[in-house]
């Protein structure tokens, strides 16, 4: 033991930010009007009543934009 080297505060805690992966993973969202798996990435946004839905196309964007209670139905 040496004397004179205690240390004051312990262990010192430090937290480190993990959650930022290099890989972004792909995230897999659902297109509510043909009912398919598609890759965010891809996909076409459409917002809603504040929620942000995401089509697989154009075609699907405009379906959804014409009635989207149809599809948002929970
Ligand atoms: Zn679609």
């Amino acid at each position: 033991m040496m004397p004179g080297m205690h240390s004051t505060m312990g262990m010192r805690h430090e937290h480190k930010k993990e959650g930022t992966s290099a890989h972004a993973a792909e995230e897999k969202v659902f297109d509510p009007v043909c009912d398919m798996e598609i890759d965010k990435n891809t996909a076409v946004t459409s917002e809603y009543k504040g929620t942000t839905y995401y089509l697989c196309s154009k075609t699907c964007k405009a379906n959804f934009e014409k009635g989207p209670d149809k599809f948002v139905t929970k």
